[in-house]
């Protein structure tokens, strides 16, 4: 799988009263107003510049951007997966919800009416279809398969894909996943994530809201393997814009070494050898004792990288919230880990302890961080504790731990936003 280039991001975005797509794509032959904007539009500039279409168009998907901020991509089937209006963008995720990025925050939200924007990126689809089809009309053309013709192919696909059609996706994923992909480390969040179990097999932290009721349990290898071709069959062309495989949910390294192996080869064969590996998360204390020979035999099968929430180095702290208080056994157990060549991610807690275990906390945690000797390819994930602490000395918080650890240690240090992530399209 080949991580595809994608011009969306989520971008600094305004204006909550959106009007259709339709609307937004500027008028022919006056490419500064939208036809809605007429009225109230600044007087015309005396030379126009010209109307720029670019698109890009390659195996998976193909997106256009227009002047004055208007865009859309939609995936080979013709998925809308983007759709940007007037500099607002929209994204369609795999569970079928919609977010836009309201400001200042960068994190998405969920739009309540997403039948409205199934029905915005349609008529989009249908007037770039319109337009385009004419032969005259300029565009610009970039991307693996630089095509007019594909590019038309794809939007009239857009066209026939009503609000209800998202529906049945949205229930699609539903029969697919068995339980929401609620977070993926920063640097997995293209991924395309595996489940070969649910829930968490600790369940009790008191900071996290995911797991606290799922129980933790195993698929079997013929659940597993029909769990995977119908994650397949979901994604279709987005898969090969995915350059890794997560294995979820919240401890796919709890697994007994035998399962988790097998896994890995069912991985590879259904999802092919993505350029970034596999990756999953791992809760040292739920999870069998592995020698370095079993991690070797887990890196061979294609494993490339673990996540494991330390959140402190301070025993009392971790105890406090819901972890084992044995860092000396988290310690070690990361030691054979890193006996492989596997990249070890590692998750702390800004604000844990409060303001009177500040300084306690922090030491103990870049301590602890130190003592796991990573190296430039790891990362630790600095993530903030809401409510810990009042928002701008949490804030500084994080920023004091980040710098604590990047001083003591060679691996990558990094914020964890938990409420940035969503699965999209
Ligand atoms: S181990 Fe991880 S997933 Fe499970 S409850 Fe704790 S923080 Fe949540």
């Amino acid at each position: 799988m080949v991580k595809g280039r994608q011009l969306d991001s989520a971008g600094l975005l305004d204006s909550v009263n959106q009007p259709t797509c339709a609307e937004a794509l500027p008028a022919e032959g006056d490419p500064l107003r939208s036809k809605r904007s007429d009225a109230a539009a600044p007087a015309r500039p005396e030379v126009a510049p010209p109307l720029e279409m670019v698109a890009r168009v390659g195996p998976s998907d193909a997106a256009i951007e227009l002047a004055g901020g208007t865009g859309l991509r939609v995936d080979a089937r013709g998925r809308w997966c983007s759709l940007r209006v007037k500099g607002q963008l929209y994204r369609r995720t795999l569970d079928g919800a919609v977010v836009t990025y309201p400001q200042p925050s960068p994190h998405p939200l969920e739009v309540d009416d997403r039948g409205a924007c199934h029905e915005q990126a349609r008529a989009l689809a249908a007037a770039l279809h319109q337009r385009l089809g004419r032969a005259d009309m300029p565009l610009r053309l970039c991307g693996e398969q630089p095509d007019r013709g594909l590019l038309l192919t794809l939007l009239a696909r857009a066209q026939a894909w009503s609000a209800t059609d998202h529906e049945q996706e949205r229930q699609r994923f539903a029969a697919t996943y068995r339980e929401p992909i609620e977070i993926l480390p920063p640097d997995r969040c293209m991924d395309v994530v595996a489940l070969p179990a649910t829930g968490c097999p600790n369940a009790a932290c008191t900071f996290c809201a995911f797991y606290r009721s799922r129980r933790f349990r195993v698929l079997s290898p013929r659940d597993f393997s029909a769990h995977l071709e119908a994650v397949r069959e979901l994604l279709g062309p987005l898969l090969a814009l995915r350059s890794g495989v997560f294995l979820g949910s919240a401890s796919a390294l709890s697994l007994s070494q035998p399962r988790l192996l097998a896994v890995l080869a069912a991985c590879s064969t259904e999802l092919g050898k993505p350029a970034r590996g596999v990756a999953g998360f791992w809760d040292p204390d739920h999870a069998p004792t592995r020698t370095p020979d079993d991690w070797q035999a887990l890196h061979a099968a294609g494993l490339t990288a673990v996540y494991l929430g330390l959140e402190s180095g301070l025993p009392s702290l971790r105890a406090e919230l819901g972890k084992s208080a044995d860092l000396e056994s988290l310690l070690s157990a990361v030691a054979a880990q890193r006996s492989a060549p596997l990249r070890t991610g590692v998750i702390v807690l800004a604000g844990a302890g409060g303001a009177a275990r500040a300084s306690a906390h922090l030491e103990a945690t870049a301590s602890a961080v130190a003592r796991m000797k990573l190296g430039p390819r790891d990362f630790v994930f600095v993530s903030p504790l809401r409510e810990a602490l009042p928002e701008g000395e949490l804030a500084q918080a994080a920023q004091a731990l980040r710098e604590a650890i990047a001083a003591r240690s060679a691996a990558r240090v990094a914020p964890y936003a938990m409420d940035a992530f969503r699965y999209y399209s």
